[in-house]
């Protein structure tokens, strides 16, 4: 069984935070340290570590996924102008926090996407 990370505790409960989204597959929460005007995280209620542990019958959650993005970037008003969805995975994506995440970022023009080490 996968341990459990700061997001379970948030999803359950046992960290106090305040939920923009809950239903049987999927929780949002605000990130902690906002990269954009607009950062939510939108995370399966099931701890799966990440994108490579995804099981056939994670489909829906993952689905629901999407669909909880669309919802808030109504709610919160950057669905017009546009915002991006990022799923970090493992050591060279990026990712810190072994639940599947997806990141909402928005509010602002986000630029060029970032990589470490290509010379630029
Ligand atoms: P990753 O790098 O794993 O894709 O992103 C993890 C994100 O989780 C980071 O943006 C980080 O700021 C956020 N984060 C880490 N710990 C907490 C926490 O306790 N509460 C919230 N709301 N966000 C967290």
């Amino acid at each position: 069984m996968a341990e459990e990370t700061v997001f379970t505790k948030i999803i359950t409960g046992k960290i106090p935070s305040k939920l923009l989204y809950h239903d049987d597959l999927v929780s949002a929460f605000r990130d902690i340290s906002p990269k954009a005007p607009v950062h939510i995280l939108i995370v399966p209620n099931k701890p799966i570590p990440s994108v490579n542990d995804v099981a056939p019958e994670d489909e829906p959650a993952i689905g629901r996924m999407f669909s909880v993005a669309r919802k808030l970037a109504a709610d919160e008003g950057i669905a017009a102008d546009g915002y991006r969805l990022i799923v970090n995975v493992g050591k060279n994506g990026g990712q810190e926090v072994p639940h599947l995440h997806m990141h909402l970022l928005g509010g602002q023009v986000m630029g060029a996407l970032g990589f470490r080490g290509n010379g630029e």
